[in-house]
This record gives structure tokens, C-alpha cells and sequence, in this order.
């Protein structure tokens, strides 16, 4: 599922391609993929202007011209491109957008629908009960916001994946976050000191950020808007490597159940009830 770095990448390649364009035309071949506004999508996206592309936690958000809004949400195998106008139009393209001149083609596809649109003919108000209850955003929490939250009897793994209380991480970032400040993730949240909690404010921001950079992560499904894998995959450390040496001690990466999340750490860096 795209997290944070994911998603960030697809915003900052939309705005350098798309903002400004105007949108020529709209194609929706599964009406049900637009889950609110499928009736006057097309007949109001049409004409209207990109005005901006912003990521609100694991979502995207795009603003008209007109005050019109789509909130996007890319599930576990939606893809967002742009394409040429003229590349083949692939099997669950359920949504494009054609921009005028020669900026191409968005397209949505998505073969398993857990993703989704939402058009909001009235911009941002009419959003927002799809927004509101996200905590702040994990690229741009400050150290204090950050400490304020780590306050509750629970898992420091379990707050890190609660997007009313920090938005944007998701199960892959929170792993590496944690490997990253050496924390262990079933520490629970007020039992880490104030210097573990600020340590691990930076590795969430540092990791994210880094993550950004390349492009996020492929494992499956998710490729860039311009149709590449992102590249941070290989630059895990936690995710995915149980059984492997750690890249710090060589010490086997465990696995284990963390919020009904499968939880990758080293027992020897992460240890439990003490902290680095
Ligand atoms: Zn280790």
C-alpha cells in the first residue's frame, strides 16, 4: 500500500507536469471508482484548470481552477501515470484526465479497487470530513508536536501507524523508523525516554525524507507517475529482511505481530525495555 514517500513522489511529479494545465476532456469507464461526485465529474472537470497538487497523509489532493477538488486515494494497487495521449489505454484504467497540448494523459488504474476518488464540486469544505481527523503530517511534525503525542499506554509501533495521531506512515516506514532510533517496537509510547522520543521524531523524518528522494518503495504494485519503480526498496534495513543479517550486528531480523502488522526488527539493536 503507498505511504507517505509514495505518494509524495506522485504529488511532486504532478505538479511539475500537470499544474497550470487545463483538462481537455475526462474519461470514466467505472463509474463506482469515483465514490462521490460520479455524476458531475466529467462534466466539470472538463474546462477546468489544474491549480494545485498537494498529498494530505497517503492521499492526494487536486485543486481546480473553479474551487473543484479530487481527492485520490491509491488503495493497494492503484496506480497513478501520466502518459502519452496517444499509449494504449491498459485494462482498469478506470479514470483519465487529458490535459491540453501536449502534457498527455492521467490515468488511474486500479485492478483490485481498494483505492478510490473523490470529486468534491465545492473544494475543500466539502472534503473535509474525508481530512479532518488526520493527525499531523509526518514529513513536517515538529520534535515537540512529536513528544506530545508519545503519551499513551500503547505500543510506540501501534502510534506511529495511527494516522489521527501522526498521518502519512504506514507499516514499511514505521519499521524502518524504529531500526533507525534503535527503538523496539512493542516499547510502549510513554515509556520511552524524552531523548528516545525525540531520536526517533528525527529518524521518522529523516527516513521519510530520504524515502522521498528515491522515489519510495516497489514491492508489488506501485510505480512513479512517470511508470518507474520507485528505488528506496533497496535501501530497507528492517522491512521484509527477517531471517537476514542485520546491516549493524548481523544479528538474524526477527518477525513478529505488531498491531495485526507484520513487525520486522533486530532483537539486538531494538532491544526491549531498554533504550540506546
Ligand atoms: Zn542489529
Amino acid at each position: 500500500m503507498p505511504e507517505l514517500p509514495e505518494v509524495e513522489s506522485i504529488a511532486r511529479t504532478l505538479r511539475e507536469r500537470i499544474a497550470g494545465r487545463r483538462i481537455a476532456s475526462v474519461r470514466l469507464s467505472r463509474p463506482d471508482f469515483v465514490r462521490h461526485g460520479a455524476g458531475s465529474i466529467r462534466k466539470l472537470l472538463t474546462g477546468d484548470r489544474v491549480a494545485a497538487v498537494k498529498r494530505v497523509g497517503k492521499r492526494l489532493w487536486i485543486e481546480l481552477e473553479s474551487g473543484a477538488a479530487c481527492l485520490v486515494h491509491l488503495g493497494m494497487s492503484g496506480r497513478l501515470t501520466i502518459e502519452r495521449a496517444e499509449a494504449p489505454t491498459l485494462p482498469h484504467t478506470h479514470l483519465s484526465f487529458r490535459l491540453e497540448g501536449e502534457a498527455g494523459d492521467v490515468r488511474l488504474r486500479d485492478p483490485r479497487r481498494f483505492g478510490g476518488v473523490w470529486f468534491f464540486p465545492e473544494g475543500r469544505t466539502a472534503g473535509d470530513n474525508q481530512l479532518e481527523s488526520l493527525g499531523p503530517d509526518a514529513l513536517e511534525i515538529s520534535t515537540r508536536e512529536f513528544v506530545q503525542l508519545c503519551r499513551g499506554r500503547r505500543p510506540i509501533k501501534s502510534l506511529l501507524l495511527d494516522q489521527r495521531s501522526i498521518a502519512g506512515i504506514g507499516n514499511i516506514y514505521a519499521d524502518e523508523s524504529l531500526f533507525d532510533a534503535r527503538i523496539h517496537p512493542l516499547t510502549l509510547a510513554d515509556e520511552l525516554s524524552t531523548d528516545d522520543q525525540r531520536r526517533l521524531a528525527a529518524s521518522v523524518r529523516r527516513v521519510l525524507r530520504k524515502a522521498v528522494n528515491f522515489g519510495g518503495s516497489t514491492l508489488r504494485d506501485y510505480v512513479r507517475a512517470d511508470g518507474t519503480a520507485g528505488e528506496f526498496q533497496r535501501l530497507h534495513r528492517v522491512y521484509g529482511r527477517d531471517g537476514q543479517p542485520c546491516v549493524r550486528c548481523k544479528a538474524d531480523i526477527q518477525r513478529i505481530v505488531v498491531a495485526q502488522r507484520s513487525t520486522h526488527y533486530c532483537p539486538t539493536c531494538q532491544p526491549i525495555g531498554t533504550h540506546a
